[in-house]
């Protein structure tokens, strides 16, 4: 998980096969907290134009800010916030706001009159959890105006090739994760190699971001620790690294 995050609202809807498990839903159930409704953060919706006592602002520059992590950015509910949200990322042009949604095809009707060909300072990441949700979104994805657009294979459930989506050149970044907490669905180390193989094909970054709480790796099953599943994630990645370069 990104260390600076910024959740100008909160709440969502399951749209997707990948929203079976989703987080959002499991932390909120602990709390008593209903998930399905959508409200806009009272404390938090200015967080990226807060400053600290000595005037600095309380995000610094130059980091990558996940945003809306416990929503989706281009929810239906939000469409009265979000003009806000863009003043203020139009605003802090330095630092750059991660954008990850399930709900890419509502992008044209929700960007600001100035976004051109994009911000420079908005990377747009499509969550893709099978090959059909690739399908349906990824053409989306290649087709808008985005200084930067990645692909967050999470919770990956199936093997998917992403071949064709890489060889256009516009994609940044896979980011790769398996699913977390209950109920987790199973995910495998030879789906992860698929996709890191059609990374370096590509010469796109590849980024094993955490294993899922039910990872499966040459015929054995292991239960991680959510804590433990990042940690996990970077020992995979540099043990596909050596079966790489073999
Ligand atoms: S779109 Fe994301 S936040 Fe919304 S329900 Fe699905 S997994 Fe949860």
């Amino acid at each position: 998980m990104n260390k600076f995050q910024w959740n100008p609202w909160h709440g969502c809807h399951k749209c997707s096969p990948g929203c079976l498990n989703c987080y959002v839903y499991y932390l909120d159930k602990i709390r008593d907290k209903d998930p399905s409704i959508v409200t806009k953060s009272k404390t938090n919706f200015n967080l990226p134009m807060k400053k600290n006592r000595n005037g600095e602002f309380k995000i610094p520059p130059k980091i990558e800010l996940a945003t809306c992590f416990t929503s989706d950015f281009f929810l239906e509910e939000a469409d009265k916030w979000r003009a806000e949200a863009w003043e203020i990322i139009r605003f802090r042009k330095d630092i750059n706001f991660l954008i990850c949604t399930k709900r890419i095809a509502r992008f044209n009707q929700c960007i600001p009159e100035d976004w051109g060909e994009g911000y420079e300072n908005v990377t747009l990441a499509v969550s893709c959890e099978n090959q059909q949700k690739a399908e349906e979104r990824l053409p989306i994805l290649l087709s808008i105006k985005a200084k930067h657009k990645v692909i967050f294979a999470a919770p990956l459930l199936e093997s998917v090739d992403f071949s064709k989506f890489l060889a256009t050149g516009e994609i940044e970044m896979i980011s790769v994760s398996g699913e977390s907490y209950k109920g987790a669905r199973e995910c495998h180390f030879d789906w992860i190699r698929k996709i890191k193989e059609t990374c370096d094909r590509y010469h796109v970054k590849f980024d094993f971001h955490q294993t899922g709480s039910n990872f499966v790796m040459n015929g054995k099953r292991y239960h991680i620790n959510h804590r433990d599943e990042y940690k996990q994630a970077k020992k995979g990645t540099q043990y596909l690294n050596e079966l790489l370069k073999k």
